[in-house]
């Protein structure tokens, strides 16, 4: 979607927002997949309410991208512009055992420099991609460690009344890739409460980490992570490679050969193709063990 209003156009610079027309989202998402739209960068947090005001009197309807490591988006052109937080600097500050973090931040550099200041507990959480914004409206996890269990505080804008408000951790249910937060709340910065521990302790865990991906995932293809969530006490990536489906494929979306969870993009695959495999598979998954499989990964239809 384009923006045309002049007036509209006219506001963003004295927001502070750059729009950048005619984005490929396919060029901003680990799928390499999506369609072309307006993307406004915001910087000043404190211009969201007015911003967000300004699209709805315009009849323009937004959503907001992280990192775009969990994104599977529409071919074509879009009937939404993007909205992105641009990162700060610093993104990441430290007060003892709590440290303050922008939502635009990288979760992998946060959790790297945490370390630095002997905070741990986040190792875990090491070789996710994205944004921690992306991190805490999913409740990241991996390897037995989720963003949730060391948010203190979260600032959001809360879109549906037009207020930035901070959330005590307690009023915030973190549940398996799923949060109370509501669909439309953007989340700007959090407190996180870490693990005093030594630094060369912290290291060790992430390099096990690290190892431990490299050796499962096929992190040099594109991808978006696990496709399905797991269903109650099962591996959605077991269920599926029992069934042979690894290197079954789509024109070319294709379920990987090496994790039968990660879907791949193995050249010019689209929304289209990756949509009919995630059904395929679905359907066969059903089929073989009556387990209906819920997707881990968000999809923006156009
Ligand atoms: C190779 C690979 C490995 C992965 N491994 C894991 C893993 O081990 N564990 C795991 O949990 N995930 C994993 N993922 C998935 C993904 O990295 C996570 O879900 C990540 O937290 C998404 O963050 P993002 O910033 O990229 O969000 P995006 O993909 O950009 O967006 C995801 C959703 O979050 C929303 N969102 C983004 N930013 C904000 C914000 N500031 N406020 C409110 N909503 C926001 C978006 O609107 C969208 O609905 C993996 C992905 C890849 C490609």
């Amino acid at each position: 979607m384009r923006i045309e209003a002049p007036e509209l156009l006219a506001a963003l610079p004295r927001l502070g927002v750059e729009r950048w027309p005619g984005t490929a989202l396919a060029e901003r998402t680990y799928f390499g997949i999506g369609g072309t739209t307006d993307l406004l960068r915001i910087r000043d947090r404190q211009a969201l309410p007015e911003l967000v005001r300004l699209l709805r009197d315009y009849g323009i309807p937004s959503r907001l991208l992280g990192g775009g490591s969990n994104l599977l988006v529409a071919d074509g052109e879009l009937p939404w512009v993007v909205l992105q937080l641009a990162p700060l600097a610093p993104a990441v500050q430290i007060e003892g055992q709590t440290a303050w973090v922008d939502a635009a931040a990288d979760l992998g550099a946060t959790v790297t420099q945490c370390a630095r200041a002997n905070l741990g507990g986040m190792e875990g959480l090491i070789g996710v991609p994205g944004s921690v914004g992306g991190a805490l409206r999913m409740n990241a996890g991996a390897y037995g460690t989720q963003i949730g269990s060391f948010v203190r505080e979260v600032v959001v804008y809360r879109a549906a009344r037009g207020v930035i408000e901070t959330l005590r951790g307690e009023q915030i249910r973190f549940e398996y890739r799923h949060t109370s937060f509501d669909a439309d709340d953007m989340m700007l910065a959090v407190k996180l409460e870490l693990v005093a521990k030594p630094f060369a302790e912290i290291l060790h865990t992430i390099r096990i980490c690290n190892e431990k991906r490299r050796a499962s995932q096929p992190l040099n293809q594109k991808s978006a992570g696990c496709i399905f969530k797991n269903p109650p006490g099962a591996s959605a990536g077991r269920l599926i490679d029992e069934l042979g489906l690894k290197g079954f494929r789509v024109g070319d979306a294709m379920v990987s050969d090496r994790h039968a969870n990660f879907f791949i993009n193995a050249g010019a695959a689209t929304c289209a193709d990756m949509l009919r495999l995630i059904d395929l598979v679905r359907e066969r998954v059903r089929r073989a063990y009556g387990v209906e499989l819920e997707e881990e990964v968000i999809i923006w239809k156009a």
